[in-house]
């Protein structure tokens, strides 16, 4: 039943090769939102994990923009919070940042000082991990705020590129994997 789970979401991710820029294969998953069977599908295997590893949750963090498109459903399901970390300038209020390297220059993310309370046990959700820049920067940001990151979610992991090394000792569970 979860092998059909799998293999209803690995066919609403279509690949673009060159997009954004030359060279990168860009993983869509918008076929995913279209297909309510898909995107059930996504959080009912998120929640499964969650509930088998991490019993005590207390926020699900997304990021920009992405994350934000399963997290809240997620975090719906667990009966918890949702917060979200941004790009910069997007948040009002007091704001915690961190700067981080993108495969051409540098971009800060960021999130509301008091979104998460010192000791709160955080997951942090995206769409895809490539480098491992980008979750390892709302893990910096976690840190900042003294919460607990108890593990990293992602549908697609592009695992030629290593993210999960950089990311430890967080763990990622990721729904399908590409090389
Ligand atoms: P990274 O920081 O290198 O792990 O990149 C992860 C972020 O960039 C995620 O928020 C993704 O949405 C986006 N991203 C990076 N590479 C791809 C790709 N090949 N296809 C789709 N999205 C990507």
């Amino acid at each position: 039943k979860e092998e059909s789970k799998l293999d209803l979401i690995s066919r609403c991710i279509r690949p673009f090769p060159d997009f954004p820029s030359e060279g990168i294969l860009f993983r869509d998953i918008c076929p995913i939102m279209k297909s309510p069977a898909a995107l059930t599908a996504v959080i009912d295997l998120f929640e499964q994990h969650v509930l088998e590893c991490h019993p005590v949750v207390d926020l699900i963090v997304g990021i920009d923009a992405r994350g934000f498109l399963f997290g809240p459903l997620l975090a719906q399901r667990l009966g918890v919070g949702f917060v979200m970390v941004r790009k910069k300038g997007k948040l009002p209020g007091p704001t915690v940042s961190v700067a981080y390297t993108l495969e051409y220059g540098t971009a800060e993310a960021e999130v509301q000082e008091d979104s998460v309370s010192p000791g709160q046990k955080v997951i942090l959700i995206d769409d895809l991990l490539a480098t491992g820049g980008t979750l390892f920067a709302a893990c910096e940001l976690m840190k900042k705020l003294r919460a607990e990151v108890l593990g990293c979610l992602v549908v697609v992991s592009l695992k030629d590129l290593s993210g999960a090394d950089k990311l430890k000792p967080h763990t990622v569970f990721p729904l399908i994997q590409f090389c």
